[in-house]
């Protein structure tokens, strides 16, 4: 077959010529990337074997190899795993404008990062990291059971081109033409340092041959003069290649545990916490998790994170990603688990339903969860940076893990009426410091801690000295109907049907004061509630206002405008929701209204001040008016007077 020319796609070509000429620092990690390829690629095979022998012919040595020649200044990255077929190699190497290529260059244009190169392998763009380095690669590669094969070759300028053959044996090679000042990485030294650094911990051997130039000695052990130096060739595995994970705690270092991460999460940034374990007795595992410090990009995404362990079975892996062994809540988990008792052909779909699997991810869960508590105990501080990050995930585990929610109400930290912006209190920590005789838990849901914080719902619950927790993100609202209790306390919103604060005795008085006003204002409360017949369900005297006139509540049972919103903002149907409106009795403006209304019954000022005071409501919870230009008028004629 001919040479065949192809043209890069557009983002492709964007990215090699930011990764050839913007990212400069850190060249190291191309090695990395490459490295890690090349035992994916492996790792492939031997899985696709477990069902097809075939593949595997004889082979049983599985490594990847380095090669470096010093004239033609190359570096060689050999492997001999799955190799790629033409229309893969076209896919996945010229033409893939994966998502991840996308969010890179996103990423990189924000200038959030750019001369920070790990960046392109935690978009999933790996192999291009070799234009940092090389003004040329060709790589030959031949699918495992076939007998093409295919060499690709580019410069990273616009093109690259595709020619038949090239190479002979299951794999692929990757020869890097080393740029003029990147010619250090043909040194033995570097490439040990590098490996040492990055992939010491990659499974297969990561071979290099290694010459050396001995003299030859005398009798005395000097070297002898006028004799040619003897030169030996060995092949050396760079790496030590044990499995992190199988390796007793004591002695893995953390920057070794932190590389381990990096190469399996694609992440740059050290982990929060890494949680390294034996599961010991009628289940056995081991197990290598790691909590991230930062939210990846993709966590809330439509399509979502890829989520889950990787899974490995007597030293074979098995798949990445195994959403089995981690529930969904606990998605920015990364780590990998490996077991002994699973049969090695385990498919997607078996795992689901495999018993063992479901023990270790109950296991698992619950050793997460453990440990995220023995971190709020130790540095409260600490958690809060991981909370703020991951909280709002965490949370969801109260909808869809009944088993644990108690553990996981535990977790949960909320800001409240009685802490600064930025300051949480856990539910146990809220508990012990509710007033006596204290029958709730009391919340506000809202958007944002600025809404809630001026909300006139808080009036009187300040007053009695009541703390409130806000609740300001949309998952709060989707949990609290199957909150449940805590510590035998229930948790009740103070916008929602009535309150109920205080001793009976304080309650006794107020509704006889209750009944007292009432009975002043009925007509007054009639009137307002016709006026606002379009957009209230009810009106009536509150008992939860002190220093505002009016506020809106929803009856008990009815849906919340917050969940309304986010119903709406998913595209759902929702019934409208007539609120209630309440006044605060001894608010002057309300005694105003009715000497009016006492006065003259067709005074239109009551309407229209009833328009107002429900205008207000929706103002103090961050709600734009019905009908701003009405609002203007009604407010500049009370100006004029
Ligand atoms: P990633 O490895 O994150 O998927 P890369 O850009 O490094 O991204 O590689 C893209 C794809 O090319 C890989 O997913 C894999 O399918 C294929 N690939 C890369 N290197 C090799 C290799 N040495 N052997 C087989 N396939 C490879």
């Amino acid at each position: 077959m001919a040479t065949e020319k192809k043209e890069f796609k557009t983002e492709v070509q964007q990215l090699l010529d930011l990764v050839i000429h913007s990212l400069y620092s850190n060249k190291d990690i191309f090695l990395r990337e490459l490295i890690s390829n090349g035992s994916d690629a492996i790792d492939k095979l031997r899985f696709n074997a477990l069902s097809d022998k075939k593949l595997l012919k004889d082979q049983t040595d599985f490594r990847i190899k380095l090669f470096t020649d010093n004239d033609a200044k190359t570096l060689i990255i050999e492997d001999n795993g799955i190799g790629m077929t033409k229309d893969e190699l076209e896919a996945n190497i010229g033409t893939i404008a994966s998502s991840g290529t996308r969010r890179f260059m996103e990423e990189i244009k924000k200038g959030n990062s750019s001369d920070n190169p790990e960046l392109i392998g935690q978009f999933g763009v790996g192999f291009y990291s070799a234009f940092m380095v090389a003004d040329k690669v060709t790589l030959k590669t031949r699918p495992a059971g076939s007998d093409e094969s295919w060499t690709w070759e580019s410069s990273g300028d616009g093109s690259y081109e595709i020619t038949e053959g090239g190479r002979d044996k299951n794999g692929t090679e990757i020869t890097l033409s080393l740029k003029e000042d990147c010619r250090d990485y043909i040194v033995e030294f570097r490439l040990r340092e590098i490996i040492k650094k990055y992939s010491d911990f990659v499974e297969y051997p990561i071979l290099m041959d290694i010459t050396r130039e001995e003299p030859e000695l005398d009798e005395e052990g000097k070297p002898k003069e006028g004799v040619e130096k003897k030169v030996t060739i060995t092949e050396e595995t760079l790496n030590s290649m044990k499995a992190i994970w199988m390796r007793p705690k004591s002695e893995v270092k953390k920057d070794e545990y932190n590389d381990f991460y990096k190469h399996i999460s694609h992440d740059y940034t050290d982990p929060f916490k890494t949680i390294h374990y034996s599961a010991e007795g009628t289940l056995e595992f081991k197990a290598l998790l790691y909590l991230p410090s930062k939210t990846p990009f993709d966590m809330f995404q439509h399509e979502g994170i890829k989520h889950g362990i990787n899974l490995y079975v007597k030293r074979v892996f098995i798949m990445d990603n195994c959403e089995a062994l981690v529930p969904r809540y606990l998605r920015f988990v990364k780590g990998v688990v490996e077991s002994n008792d699973l049969p090695l052909n385990v498919s997607r779909e078996i795992l689901q339903e495999d018993l063992i699997i479901k023990k270790i991810e109950k296991n698992v869960t619950s050793k997460i969860l453990t440990t995220l508590k023995g971190m709020m105990k130790k540095s409260k501080e600490d958690y809060i940076n991981f909370y703020k990050e991951f909280g709002k995930v965490i949370k969801e585990g109260i909808e869809v893990d009944p088993t644990n929610k108690d553990k996981i109400k535990d977790l949960l930290l909320y800001e409240s009426s009685k802490t600064k912006p930025g300051e949480y209190i856990s539910l146990k920590e809220y508990t012990e410091r509710m007033i006596p005789d204290q029958k709730n838990i009391y919340f506000l849901t809202g958007d944002s801690r600025a809404t809630v914080d001026n909300s006139p719902h808080l009036e009187v619950f300040k007053k009695k000295d009541v703390e409130v927790l806000f609740m300001t993100e949309p998952v709060d609202e989707f949990i609290l109907p199957g909150f449940g209790e805590y510590s035998d306390k229930s948790l009740k919103s103070i916008a929602q049907g009535d309150i109920d604060l205080g001793t009976e005795e304080e309650k006794k008085i107020a509704e006889e004061q209750k009944k007292e006003v009432t009975g002043k204002y009925k007509n007054l409360i009639k009137k307002i509630e016709e006026s606002l017949k379009e957009d209230v369900k009810e009106v009536r005297l509150s008992n939860r206002l002190t220093d505002s006139p009016s506020c809106l509540v929803t009856d008990e049972g009815d849906i919340n405008p917050q969940m309304e919103r986010i119903f709406a903002a998913m595209n759902q149907p929702v019934p409208e929701v007539k609120r209630i409106l309440e006044i605060n009795p001894n608010h002057p403006v309300i005694e105003k209204m009715n000497k009016i209304f006492e006065s003259d019954k067709k005074d239109s000022k009551v309407s229209d001040f009833s328009e107002l005071l429900h205008n207000q409501a929706l103002l103090t919870e961050g709600v734009a008016v019905k009908d701003p230009v009405r609002f203007s008028k009604l407010i500049t004629d009370l100006m004029i007077g």
